[in-house]
């Protein structure tokens, strides 16, 4: 794999010209320079990069790929969209996506107060809001300010309760009301490590039973013509289709009946997010079964089908899609701060001149005798060997340099079979270098800016910014700066990572980590206190000299700010700090030379600053 994978999950976003990696998109800058540009005015750590166009890009998708499907079916609804801020509520995401979908009608869904706030703030009038979750009397009233503002809003009702509390609201509160949605406990379930969110033991939404008792509550309080919407999400990353249509059947057979029983304002269908993004770098590995087309195609179709069958309305086809829209908005890139090999060469092994262990004899002539026809029985001799001989030092039966030479004849036999099998048997190859794989550190956590790797076991794509016109020879397995040993992204033989040699005390090296857009930034933890990378936009203009700008930008907290976020006292901590160095034995110039350097530091982010020498 010299690519990456890039042609998998990239859509073109990216491409690798003149062994760099390039923003495929007007002047094509390189990762690497836009990288170089931002660490030459003195930001060291990892830096999170967003790239508005793409926010575009993908918003564009969606709505072309809808609206193309109701032309093909002639399909009777509207096609309308929110984006979900659960996925990524940082100004710097969200402000630039209302800005650019603002001839869309594009809208806002909130799922919690502060969400919500967001959302009537920034949301254009006539765009539409959607609320969903769980909502007590303070946030329904939220609701019902935002309608009185002129907002287009649905609060989507999760339980029979709060219809209840709507109810009660609308008895004092002045017209106009917000509109109100039903979410639909449905019995087909979705399929992926998101799946919680569908299904019949789902936390969210109502029964049959209670869509009844709901349609007679809301008859009884005159608020039936305020009922306009059905909404399910069956969960994030839904990886084939089948379960989406058969939720559709399930909707829109229930959204046929509310209207035969009265909801004449019922007109639009939601289908919530779960589009899913293609993380794969590598074909087999793929998590996505279907193209935009054949979603919102299926979407379309179904929809019509069954509201043909129970002749009733086509509806407006909502949809809160989230993933699709942030995730390749957004690159993570890590400095690559040092190598950790076991990389032994024949220098390294100090044989006794007589007496060495009988094992470790033996463990040499394997080295020695090794050829292409024997390379995985010597292999498995050569890790028993091993085995052995460590039981033995445990015992006390060998000494440290008898136990050095085991290391060093096992790696070097290890590195003998995968030269000599190199052309013969790729797979038992990469199998192998799970055990000589070489460890990189980056700057970075993984707690804090991949969090679901650590949490769900998902990957992103990664590769480095450069070289990518060299062959990578290293098997290699990722560390992050956490003293966690969950910080590692370890080496996978079912999707290999190879990454160069390359001597980090004279040149940098940089990893990308791509589409991280969508729920790692607000998920991410401060794991050892390491918090948000260092963010930036980079806005596309023809006009610039580069062809591009580097705006928004905003460094990770300080020191200082991170502790006071936890409530520490910082004051007093600078207190104490200063006196501890007045109270020591320094003298009084050392003493000021030593506090100048650690408010420095604690005005500094936490990441590591180490520069190539
Ligand atoms: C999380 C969520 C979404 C977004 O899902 P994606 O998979 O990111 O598209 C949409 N609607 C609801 C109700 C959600 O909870």
């Amino acid at each position: 794999m010299v690519d990456y994978g890039i042609k998998f999950w990239s859509n073109g976003d990216f491409i690798i010209d003149e062994g760099v990696v390039k923003v495929n998109y007007m002047s094509k800058p390189a990762l690497i320079d836009i990288v170089r540009e931002v660490r030459e005015k003195g930001y060291m750590g990892p830096l999170l990069i967003r790239f508005p166009h793409l926010i575009n890009n993908q918003i564009t998708k969606l709505y072309n790929a809808f609206e193309s499907s109701i032309m093909e079916y002639q399909y009777k609804g509207e096609f309308k969209a929110v984006f979900p801020l659960k996925v990524n509520q940082m100004p710097n995401f969200v402000l630039p996506l209302v800005e650019l979908s603002r001839t869309k009608c594009y809208g806002l869904e909130a799922g919690s107060k502060a969400e919500l706030i967001v959302a009537m703030s920034y949301t254009d009038k006539g765009s539409p809001i959607t609320v969903n979750g769980f909502k007590d009397k303070e946030m329904i009233s939220l609701g019902f300010i935002a309608a009185n503002m002129g907002h287009d809003i649905t609060l989507t009702i999760e339980g029979i309760n709060e219809l209840k509390i709507i109810i009660d609201i609308a008895n004092d509160m002045p017209e106009p009301y917000p509109n109100i949605g039903l979410r639909i406990r449905l019995h087909s379930i979705g399929k992926g490590i998101w799946a919680k969110s569908g299904g019949i033991t789902s936390k969210f939404g109502l029964t049959s039973t209670e869509l009844l008792q709901a349609m007679k509550m809301l008859e009884s309080s005159k608020l039936l013509h305020k009922f306009t919407m059905i909404h399910f999400h069956i969960g994030s990353q839904i990886s084939d289709i089948s379960p989406l249509k058969k939720a559709i059947r399930e909707v829109g057979n229930i959204y046929a009946e509310l209207r035969k029983m009265g909801a004449i304002n019922l007109t639009s269908v939601n289908i919530g997010g779960g589009l899913a993004v293609e993380y794969a770098q590598y074909e087999s590995m793929n998590c996505k079964n279907y193209t935009l087309e054949e979603f919102s195609g299926n979407v379309v179709f179904s929809l019509k089908e069954i509201v043909k069958n129970k002749n009733e309305l086509e509806p407006d086809i909502f949809i809160e899609s989230g993933r699709f829209i942030s995730a390749s908005h957004a690159v993570l890139i890590t400095p690559v701060l040092e190598l950790f090999s076991q990389e032994y060469d024949e220098g390294a092994l100090n044989l006794k001149d007589d007496n060495n262990p009988p094992l470790v004899e033996e463990l040499n002539d394997l080295y020695h005798s090794i050829t292409d026809k024997n390379a995985i029985e010597y292999l498995h001799d050569s890790l028993d060997h091993m085995e052995s001989l460590l039981t033995l030092f445990d015992l006390g039966y060998i000494d440290l340099r008898d136990r050095s030479n085991t290391e060093v004849l096992v790696h070097l036999i290890i590195k003998k079979v995968i030269q000599l099998l190199k052309y013969k048997n790729h797979n038992e190859i990469i199998k192998i270098q799970k055990s000589v794989q070489e460890r990189y550190l980056l700057n970075c956590s993984f707690f804090q800016s991949l969090p679901d790797y650590w949490g769900l076991e998902q990957n992103f794509p990664v590769m480095p910014l450069d070289r990518l016109d060299r062959r990578p020879t290293r098997a290699a397995s990722l560390w992050d700066i956490t003293c966690d040993s969950d910080g590692e992204i370890s080496f996978n033989p079912q999707m290999p990572l190879y990454l160069h040699d390359i001597d980090i005390s004279r040149e940098e090296y940089f990893l990308g980590f791509f589409l991280v857009g969508a729920y790692q930034e607000v998920l991410g933890m401060r794991h050892n206190l390491f918090t948000h990378p260092t963010e930036f936009s980079v806005i596309f203009d023809d006009d610039l000299n580069k062809g591009y700008e580097i705006d928004y930008l905003l460094e990770a907290q300080t020191i200082v700010d991170v502790l006071d976020d936890l409530d520490y006292d910082t004051k007093e901590i600078e207190r104490i700090l200063k006196q501890h160095i007045e109270d020591s034995d320094l003298d009084s110039d050392t003493k000021k030379v030593v506090l100048g350097k650690l408010y420095v530091m604690l005005s500094e982010n936490g990441y590591l600053r180490t520069i190539a020498k």
